[in-house]
């Protein structure tokens, strides 16, 4: 070990850890938390704690191949680059796309989201977090008119009733969950409502659990909705001067409970006690400061966007909003997907949370000086990867992410890139079942050799350091793109020579004739050097003035919504049923996350000995009751299929899920384990307004192997 510690940024989670690391002459890395940092303060879970363990050269991509051979990097950039080019010339822009990821720095997001909207002309690029958060942005939007997060972390340990909703903190979000933990300790009349099908680790701190069933979120939040109101928990000054809709909202949600009356009636269809819907209800009503916490529970899902609107709306009608220990919140799964949302990686946004409007269009062309600009959203990932299938997309560069194995109907979008005409795939992994299928395969630096900034959560942006030597002839995926983007005649626009000066510029973008009706400002970056761009410390944004160093920012506390008149809106909403339901031939309902110790498809975390030892081989979760039903024995193996697909997993037995139910990790790949894919069994079918794929709902079958 050395005297340099790096100060850098932890690549898993959305809580957006500080890190310390150093290396050693060997390249041997050693971790610790960072003290200093607002995410953690010197905290880390177990995933960040062996992140030292993982810098080694254990299946890393450190050359470019095309077709299985070995090139150089000038051919590999003149042959993609000569590719998009021709099939653009010849197709169109709308025939090339870029699928990217909540992995990348927002320094890569931002030149991939340039090269595509404002020079390829095309807004086919989109990200996985379109699988992780999508419907908190679309929920965001309709409600505060623009994609804000209101609160931060701190709201989670001073609030005196934390609802977490979907949300399995403990093992999603670790560092989050000890700060809370410690929060109950400090405070113990502080209280903690779980909602969650099934009871997660996460309930080992609540005072209540809720165990609905998948799906009825909306039908809880409206019936909380009509509860306030009905027993005068409004807030009509906070309503009347910064809302708009609580009329509409709080009609839809007495429709929504229809014939169902009362709170017993309600419960029953939620499949929960009445008691504790009742306690649920006059807690959260008696209780000032709430925050309400959702993850993937509320966002997977054909409602996913319905159900972010239900828990705004009880948010917005009792004025619990933006001041401390009070709001909703959105916590997001991957290190970066605040960061691809603030530079547009979405299909369906512009760089610097701007939309599709003529004035965006226009000033996002202007500042950019680019040729042409893409005039309107482009394909949603679901989408995307059905208009590669369909022959319409006939180009991809899959950037740092590995859709074979993520996407819903996996076996689906397999065939889709194999019918594809050239396909690219930038990682920093040599063998997924991703670059599998690829024609050129570019080596990308990865956590520990790339530079750059990821946005957690609760706004703030932290560096990524190099710590060690890149593996190979391994690149930036910035320097990657820019370089393709140059040569496929773009002469202006993607000459950067540090990844500074692309930050400064996406901080000059997002202040670029910006009046305050837009929230993503960092304008205070804009005229940044490198050598500061190297010594910047973890900030919340907005930040407009170098020096606004407020620890702790929140929004709306006194309106000042990002609508044209300025007021939130109270949106209204209706239960709808999941879109697949179970049947006679698929007879349960698959619902897929996250394990404690592993991280997506396991390319780092796999590589610690330590965390494989926690779950180490692909299972499902199943009743014990349901699962004798099925002829299911404990720690057999069971065959698990979907109207799309089948996998074979081990069976564990627990009390702790809903009869009628499983769950299956998301981790483990074909690479990994020939059957294991969740993916490959999880329906496409995505919510309308943000086309997130319903991974919480499923129906399947199961049987003894
Ligand atoms: Fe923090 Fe998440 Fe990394 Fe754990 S995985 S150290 S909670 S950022």
């Amino acid at each position: 070990m050395t005297n340099d510690w790096v100060k850098t940024t932890c690549p898993y989670c959305g809580v957006g850890c500080g890190v310390e690391a150093n290396a050693d002459e060997s390249g041997k890395v050693t971790i610790r938390g960072d003290k200093s940092h607002p995410a953690n303060y010197g905290k880390l879970c177990s995933k960040g704690l062996a992140l030292g363990d993982t810098v080694v050269p254990t299946g890393r991509l450190t050359h470019p191949y095309q077709d299985g051979q070995r090139i150089n990097w000038q051919q590999a950039l003149n042959t993609v680059a000569k590719q998009f080019r021709d099939t653009i010339d010849a197709h169109g822009p709308d025939s090339v796309a870029l699928y990217v990821s909540g992995q990348l720095l927002t320094e890569d997001y931002y030149v991939a989201n340039k090269l595509m909207k404002g020079y390829v002309g095309s807004a086919n690029i989109d990200t996985n977090s379109r699988l992780c958060m999508s419907s908190a942005v679309a929920g965001h939007k309709r409600a505060f008119g623009t994609d804000t997060v209101p609160g931060c972390y701190q709201d989670f340990e001073v609030a005196d009733l934390l609802v977490l909703v979907g949300s399995n903190l403990a093992w999603c979000h670790p560092i989050l969950f000890q700060r809370v933990k410690q929060a109950k300790l400090d405070r113990p009349n502080m209280k903690i409502i779980v909602i969650d099908p099934r009871v997660t680790d996460t309930c080992d701190i609540a005072d209540l659990h809720l165990p609905i069933k998948p799906g009825s979120d909306v039908l809880l939040f409206n019936a909380l909705l009509a509860y306030l109101a009905a027993n005068d928990h409004q807030d009509p000054e906070y309503l009347s001067k910064y809302t708009e809709g609580a009329e509409q909202a709080l009609h839809a949600a007495h429709a929504d409970q229809g014939d169902l009356g009362d709170l017993q009636q309600i419960a029953t269809k939620l499949g929960i006690d009445n008691a504790k819907l009742t306690e649920f209800m006059a807690l959260f009503a008696a209780t000032e400061k709430v925050t309400t916490v959702y993850s993937q529970g509320v966002n997977q899902s054909t409602s996913g966007v319905d159900k972010v609107n239900a828990i705004i709306n009880c948010h917005l009608l009792t004025g619990r909003i933006g001041r401390p220990g009070m709001g909703p919140f959105s916590i997001t799964g991957q290190p970066n997907a605040m960061g691809g949302r603030e530079v547009g990686g979405l299909a369906n946004m512009l760089a610097a949370h701007m939309e599709f409007t003529d004035d965006a269009i226009a000033r996002v062309q202007t500042f950019w000086d680019s040729p042409t600009m893409a005039t309107e959203p482009g394909a949603k990932a679901v989408d995307l990867f059905n208009k590669m299938e369909q022959g319409e997309i006939k180009a991809v560069w899959i950037m740092a992410t590995n859709p074979v194995v993520s996407l819903p109907d996996a076996d689906r979008v397999k065939a889709a890139l194999q019918k594809c005409d050239f396909v690219v795939v930038s990682d920093c992994i040599a063998d997924t079942d991703t670059t599998r299928l690829a024609n050129v395969l570019l080596p990308a630096r990865g956590w520990s050799e790339k530079s750059g900034t990821v946005t957690n959560s609760e706004r703030r942006i932290s560096r990524q350091r190099a710590i060690v030597p890149p593996a190979g002839e391994a690149m930036a995926d910035w320097w990657i793109i820019c370089e393709v983007a140059k040569r496929m005649g773009y002469k202006q626009g993607f000459n950067f020579s540090h990844e500074g000066e692309i930050f400064a510029e996406h901080a000059q973008l997002s202040g670029y004739e910006n009046d305050g009706s837009r929230d993503f400002d960092i304008s205070a970056f804009s005229n940044m050097s490198n050598e500061e761009f190297d010594a910047l410390t973890p900030f919340q944004w907005p930040m407009i003035t170098k020096g606004d160093i407020s620890l702790h920012k929140r929004f709306f506390a006194e309106g000042n919504f990002y609508t044209p008149n300025r007021r939130a809106r109270l949106i209204p909403v209706k239960h709808r049923q999941p879109a697949q339901d179970v049947s006679d031939n698929y007879p349960l309902v698959l619902n897929s996350g996250r394990i404690r110790d592993q991280w997506h498809t396991m390319t780092r975390t796999g590589l610690a000995s330590k965390l494989n030892a926690h779950l180490p081989e692909p299972f499902i979760s199943i009743h014990p009751d349901t699962a004798k039903q099925f002829g299911l024995e404990k720690e057999g193996l069971a065959n698990v299929e979907s109207h799309h697909g089948s996998a074979l997993v081990r069976v564990e037995t627990s009390a702790r899920m809903r009869q009628g139910e499983i769950f299956m990790p998301i981790h483990w790949t074909g690479v990994t384990s020939s059957r294991a894919r969740v993916g490959a069994l999880v329906s496409p079918e995505v919510d309308p307004t943000s086309g997130q794929p319903e991974f919480k709902h499923t129906p399947v079958k199961v049987s003894p192997w």
